[in-house]
């Protein structure tokens, strides 16, 4: 896999919509696809970054809050599982696959989640505010959820044009060549999965 070649995919791309499957094992392989995602994401000035927004079915999210490389804490999550919640909140939410598009989400306000990290060993996190919306958030995008699907349906409909544009943007470059068809997409995480299975 070349992994310079990896890039923050947009709506409507049809990885976005696809449930990854749990990691079976922690190798350098992996390590290094997370290596690569920490620099997309801050140049995409995002606090959190799953697997599926570079196109690939793993099922592994990274976070900063800080959006800078030198500040905040990297963190990264294997097979998350949200165990425990507490509360709501509705907070503006953007995603790095929807660029520009903002629209009131309501999330748990705190909630615990365990996964595992780069060196293979479980942990459980208690959070709260920004990092577990984010949480929520980048779990969504491994089971093939955007933030816009959770939208009251007033909201969704302000953004109906705005995604409209993604679409058509999304079809041209498909028509002529430069994405491959949907079935060129599946064809692709299927045999990623296979490799990794
Ligand atoms: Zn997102």
């Amino acid at each position: 896999m070349d992994l310079s070649a990896l890039e923050i995919i947009h709506y409507p791309h049809p990885t976005l919509r696809h449930t990854s499957r749990p990691i079976q094992r922690v190798d350098d392989e992996l390590r290094d696809i997370i290596r690569h995602m920490f620099p997309l994401m801050y140049e995409a000035r995002g606090v959190g970054l799953a697997a599926n927004q570079i196109d690939l079915p793993l099922r592994v999210f990274i976070t900063n809050l800080e959006v800078e490389p030198e500040e905040g804490e990297e963190r990264v999550f294997i097979n998350p599982v949200i165990s425990q919640t507490k509360g709501i909140i509705e907070q503006e939410e953007g995603c790095l696959s929807i660029p520009g598009v903002l629209g009131p989400v309501v999330r748990q306000e705190k909630i615990t989640v365990e996964a595992y990290d780069l060196t293979g060993e479980a942990f459980c996190s208690e959070v709260e505010g920004l990092f577990a919306r984010g949480v929520q958030h980048e779990v969504d995008h491994l089971d093939g959820k955007l933030f816009i699907d959770r939208l009251a349906p007033g909201q969704a409909a302000e953004l109906r044009e705005a995604l409209e544009e993604f679409e058509i943007d999304y079809r041209s470059k498909r028509e002529c060549g430069e994405m491959p068809s949907d079935e060129a997409v599946a064809a692709r995480l299927a045999e990623l999965e296979k490799l990794r299975a």
